[in-house]
């Protein structure tokens, strides 16, 4: 019997923070890359981005990783 290697199986550690611009306003915006729930612009209300299972679905034009 073999041992899991948890390693191979965590996936690596990515970005997970981004610099979103909105497309309605263009306000930029930081957003965690795996919202749960659905981010909206702080500005004009417009969604940014929505969950998607894990990562996020990121509707905005996205600048910057961090
Ligand atoms: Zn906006």
């Amino acid at each position: 019997m073999s041992e899991i290697d948890w390693s191979k199986l965590i996936p690596k550690p990515r970005s997970s923070f981004l610099l979103v611009q909105c497309n309605e306003c263009g306000n930029k915006q930081i957003i965690f890359n795996h919202a749960k729930t659905l981010v909206k612009c702080q500005v004009c209300g417009a969604i940014l981005a929505e969950p998607r299972g894990g990562k996020a679905k990121i509707l905005g034009k996205v600048l910057e990783k961090m």
